[in-house]
């Protein structure tokens, strides 16, 4: 049942480095599933014992790519704070900084810009408890309007304020969002949110009018899939690495 394991780079502490490896097992696990846009959206990780520190992708490698021990390492104000040279995508400093900020539980913050996830934050419904998937998620997903952006501090203070507590964020016309205390939280909470997108969009495609889940038994999944003192996830996740030990462990360098 054991991981590969990874060899500390000594350019890294212990910790940092396991912060590392998850980040970059998360950029596969985007492939693995079916939730990159070319080289576009990103997942960053807070670095642990260092306020105001991120990591996220260097900008052209494509997710297959990632490896722990190129992604870059960004201050809250934008800068690159290590000696790589290598460049980020601007863009996601915007929306990572905003929850990291607001949210000091949450270490790791995802962003897809997935087909189905797309198209559900175009509905004007939002998501519906059409799916067992959909009511586990549904007590903690919240929405965010597109707007254009004049200010990077006011949209990044609009970006906190429409999470509130969540873990899920509809992004309107944009994506989606998910955060977690760990990776695997992280990837659980928007493995159910994808999962919930593909759903709700083949049903509305087949023109049925949909059988919504009543709101009591909303609430009672609900209970299940809201945040509690455990992170979520734990269980799944040696088994995710696994899979992708099995195939390609490069992400671990
Ligand atoms: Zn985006």
């Amino acid at each position: 049942m054991s991981s590969i394991a990874s060899t500390v780079s000594p350019r890294f502490s212990e910790t940092e480095w396991q912060t590392r490896v998850d980040l970059a097992a998360l950029y596969r696990l985007f492939v693995r599933y079916g939730w990159t846009d070319l080289i576009y959206t990103h997942i960053s990780a807070r670095v642990p014992g260092e306020d105001n520190h991120y990591l996220i992708n260097p900008f052209g490698p494509f997710f297959d790519e990632i490896t722990a021990s190129m992604l870059v390492k960004v201050d809250f104000d934008g800068n690159v704070v290590d000696d790589s040279g290598l460049e980020y995508n601007q863009a996601g400093h915007l929306i990572h900084t905003a929850v990291l900020k607001v949210r000091p539980e949450i270490n790791f913050v995802l962003h897809t810009h997935s087909r189905a996830g797309t198209a559900v934050s175009a509905m004007r419904c939002g998501l519906l408890p059409v799916s067992q998937h959909s009511n586990i998620i549904l007590g903690t997903v919240a929405y965010h309007d597109y707007a254009q952006v004049t200010s990077d501090d006011d949209e990044c203070e609009r970006l906190g304020n429409d999470l509130q507590d969540n873990y899920l964020m509809v992004l309107r016309n944009h994506g989606l969002l998910a955060c977690g205390r760990t990776a695997a939280e992280a990837f659980w909470y928007l493995y159910y949110l994808e999962m919930s997108c593909k759903i709700q969009v083949d049903v509305l495609a087949a023109g049925d009018d949909p059988l919504l889940v009543p709101p009591e038994v909303v609430a009672g999944l609900s209970e299940y899939g809201n945040p509690g003192p455990e992170p979520k996830g734990a269980r799944e996740w040696p088994g995710l690495l696994r899979q992708l030990d099995r195939t390609d462990s490069s992400y671990r360098d």
